[in-house]
């Protein structure tokens, strides 16, 4: 259930309805948004009539939200969620996000060249593994730790938030002092236990849609973190498994305007993975950005020739500035801007 506070509801107001949804057996989770709280009932609590809350001092309005989602869907933050990061980045507004860096962190020497590459063609945020998933256990698995010091001494000589992927509950404690942003990796986003655990930190997380997840399914993981109370998530469109062998995976443009209706989360396209080949990425970047994505996670290495992991999909650093330097022109036809 959705109750919609008036903007003159009084803190005993607020209370007493909280009181009364706690009675009922609903967890109550409030934000409040232009100028009104917006308390969301979630659990399972018995029969009730939502009209009982309609008439309650202060309310403005109260409804049942069909959907199973509850705090991912819109209604819970209908002007839309904007994440702010310690450096005053804000992701969800008006300025698009982007976030760029190689697949893997290799060594100092590649993580440096990156960031600063990354830097100068006007990204926010340099992406890089230290823990990877890869799909054969033969593959090179990542830096560890020693990825995470390099990624937060090179995010902080050049000014770049970092994000980078959790894959285990045990990982969330060593990263936090290392990361600004935790991401999720397909594989993972249905690892329920990871994700509760996630909504228990007060850090941003992105979590990225499942190789063969329903938008359905991406909603209902987002839950799990959000109803442990951490409301600083973003979404992201990676590609999904189809028939189609031309292309790695199939980005799902359509999925970032649905989810832009569905939810209050930024969503971000991931062109990189979606597609898998390098000259199609700047192609989707652009796309993803037309069709209202927030913000932009893509793979770009020194020299992606000599990549430990997904050569074949980074771009070069000046392709990378040269497909910014589009996506500044193309942002304004969307009412959007980029740094
Ligand atoms: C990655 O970002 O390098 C990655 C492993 O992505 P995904 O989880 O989308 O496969
Ligand atoms: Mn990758």
């Amino acid at each position: 259930m959705i109750v919609v506070m008036q903007g003159s509801a009084t803190t005993g107001n607020i209370q007493a309805v909280i009181e009364q949804m706690v009675e009922l057996g609903f967890d109550v989770h409030r934000t409040s948004g232009e100028g009104q709280m917006i308390l969301a009932g979630v659990g399972s609590p018995g029969a009730f009539d939502v009209a009982s809350f309609q008439v309650l001092p202060g309310v403005q309005t109260a409804y049942r939200i069909s959907s199973p989602y509850k705090l991912a869907g819109r209604g819970f933050r209908p002007e839309g969620t904007v994440v702010t990061f310690p450096n005053g980045v804000k992701v969800g507004g008006e300025q698009i996000t982007i976030m760029a860096g190689p697949c893997s962190v290799e060594s100092r020497e590649q993580i440096l060249l990156s960031a600063q590459q990354v830097k100068a063609a006007g990204a926010q945020f340099l992406r890089g593994g230290a823990y990877k998933p890869r799909s054969s256990p033969y593959s090179f698995q990542g830096m560890g730790v020693e990825g995470l010091k390099l990624l937060r001494e090179v995010g902080d000589q050049t000014g770049l938030l970092v994000i980078t992927e959790v894959m285990e509950i045990s990982q969330i404690e060593p990263m936090l002092p290392y990361i600004d942003c935790f991401q999720v990796g397909a594989r993972n986003m249905q690892n329920f236990n990871l994700l509760r655990e996630l909504g228990h930190v007060r850090k941003p997380v992105l979590m990225k849609r499942g190789i063969s997840a329903t938008i359905e399914e991406v909603l209902l993981s987002a839950e799990y973190i959000l109803s442990g109370g951490n409301y600083d998530l973003m979404l992201c469109e990676r590609g999904i498994r189809t028939y189609e062998t031309a292309t790695r995976n199939t980005m799902d443009i359509s999925a970032i305007p649905v989810l832009k209706k569905l939810t209050h989360l930024p969503v971000f396209g991931d062109p990189s993975h979606g597609v898998g080949i390098r000259e199609f990425v700047p192609a989707l970047a652009l796309a993803s950005v037309a069709a209202g994505a927030d913000g932009l996670l893509m793979e770009m290495h020194p020299n992606p020739d000599k990549a430990m992991s997904d050569g074949a999909q980074s771009l070069f650093p000046e392709q990378l500035q040269k497909l910014i330097a589009q996506l500044r022109q193309l942002a304004p036809v969307v009412g959007r801007t980029v740094a």
